[in-house]
């Protein structure tokens, strides 16, 4: 059958294929250990699954408003006030399919054919193709490991045309874990304010960060400026609910209304069941993400310590999210000339499934998720070294 253009030109993400051939050898018995994972690796808190029963036994189970109930758009307004003094109210808020689909939305609400998106890498992988899937065009920067991928204005400026009209900005990172300072931030919103480029800022991972940082958002410049920042955020990574697929948007009131139309045009409303669920995830305790970020700070140290002990390797020290992301290009050669290979050999002769960096726009790298146990970070770490380093 013969494809329209738009799906005949997606292309095939580099991660797939690896996981695709871990699954193969997992149903085959054999002993593979997984650091691909992008969620975390724990449940979701009981009262948040209470609610969501509650709301099942109560028939709950009806279409609600298309941009969502209007208690989860006044909560997610109230999380962006009460957390970074937003100012913002329900009518700025879309409650979505994930993070996922808010970013889809307002690539479609924001691109024409032809714009340019200014998109630092590494990125989360879904970014390129999405501006793609509304005819517009990614301009990729490529960020060094040895700065710690970060991107200053002067950076960013080299790449900007007539044509630039989005800046995608994600701290913290996937899939390095690199975090921002408000400092840092600062400097590229008011450039971005002085370009007339807007930010869409994704902080799906803002509350999972380390070594006593405070979580950290633009939200402040889209109150001064709210024509020129959207920012998005999902419940998935806060309170490990990424099966139950709700993400938030904060715009201002025409993109809000234009992402609610586009939406009322695929999806509609999300499911009415998880709804209820982020109500009280929102609105509940916080005491549960406090436990798994610390979970996590005690595994980036455990992963960090291992990594960066590895020879010619460089290795950014990951203040956020749950992966390392590690540099080992020096080690490349006729056994693994490049990440894909690389991947294919630690499934092969360690039993080690990792995402490789060309996925995320840097072959030198490799990604190493932290959301699994101690034990099998520390087996799957030492496994990879064997590999790695084996002559
Ligand atoms: N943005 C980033 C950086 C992500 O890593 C992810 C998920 O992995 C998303 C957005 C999408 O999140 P969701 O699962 O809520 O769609």
């Amino acid at each position: 059958m013969k494809l329209a253009d738009r799906v005949s030109q997606l292309k095939t993400p580099a991660n797939l294929a690896v996981s695709a051939k871990a699954s193969e050898l997992q149903a085959q018995g054999k002993d593979i250990l997984s650091l691909s994972l992008g969620e975390p690796d724990f449940n979701t808190p009981a009262h948040i699954s209470a609610a969501a029963k509650k709301a099942i036994d109560e028939g709950f189970t009806h279409y609600t408003a298309v941009p969502g109930i209007p208690e989860l758009r006044a909560a997610a307004a109230g999380y962006f006030n009460s957390q970074y003094g937003a100012g913002a109210g329900p009518e700025h808020i879309v409650i979505s399919n994930g993070g996922k689909q808010s970013i889809y939305n307002i690539f479609q609400a924001l691109l024409n054919p032809g714009d340019h998106v200014l998109i630092p890498a590494p990125y989360w992988l879904s970014y390129p193709a999405m501006v793609e899937l509304a005819g517009a065009k990614p301009v990729i920067i490529a960020g060094s490991p040895e700065k710690n991928f970060k991107l200053t204005p002067l950076d960013l400026e080299k790449s900007v045309t007539p044509k630039t009209r989005l800046l995608v900005f994600n701290s913290p990172s996937n899939p390095t874990g690199v975090c921002y300072s408000e400092a840092e931030q600062d400097a590229i919103a008011q450039w971005a304010v002085d370009k007339g480029i807007i930010i869409l800022s994704d902080e799906v991972y803002d509350r999972l960060v380390f070594d006593g940082l405070k979580p950290v958002s633009l939200c402040s410049w889209w109150k001064k400026h709210p024509e020129h920042f959207v920012i998005v955020n999902c419940v998935g990574k806060t309170f490990a609910m990424t099966g139950w697929r709700v993400g938030y948007s904060l715009a201002d009131k025409t993109l809000t209304n234009a992402m609610s139309s586009l939406q009322g045009q695929s999806t509609s409303n999300i499911c009415s069941i998880a709804q209820k669920a982020a109500l009280a995830a929102l609105t509940g305790s916080f005491a549960e993400t406090e436990a798994m970020r610390a979970a996590f700070e005690r595994r980036r140290n455990l992963a960090y310590e291992m990594v960066s002990a590895w020879p010619d390797v460089v290795c950014p020290k990951p203040q956020g999210a749950f992966y390392v992301f590690p540099d080992v290009h020096r080690h490349y050669g006729a056994r693994f000339p490049d990440s894909v290979a690389l991947c294919n050999a630690l499934l092969d002769e360690g039993g080690v499934a990792l995402v490789p960096g060309a996925a995320f726009g840097d072959d030198r790298c490799i990604r190493i998720s932290f959301a699994v146990s101690d034990d099998i970070l520390e087996k799957a770490l030492t496994r990879t070294a064997q590999v790695l380093f084996r002559r």
